[in-house]
């Protein structure tokens, strides 16, 4: 079995602005499109379904870390892998 180039692996988040590596004050953020369903449209007013709330990850872009330490925002590491639990 041919041995397959393995990926860099992120060992850690480190804000670069002041070098804050604790996960606890570290937050991910992005932008995440929610979708509605219209129920009708009666005299003017739109009724937009609450209980359907959608999140689509798959969607979610500009994703970036945030530092509250600091309060800065930073890119995501290059090869970090993310699981949304
Ligand atoms: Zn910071």
């Amino acid at each position: 079995m041919p041995k397959k180039k393995k990926k860099k692996t992120v060992t850690e988040i480190k804000c670069p602005s002041c070098g804050n590596t604790d996960l606890d004050t570290i937050e991910w953020q992005e932008w995440v499109v929610v979708s509605r369903k219209l129920n009708e449209l009666t005299e003017g007013t739109l009724l937009v379904d609450g209980g359907s709330e959608k999140m689509d990850f798959e969607s979610g872009k500009d994703e970036s870390l945030y530092c509250k330490g600091c309060y800065s925002e930073f890119p995501i590491p290059d090869g970090l892998d993310v699981d949304h639990v």
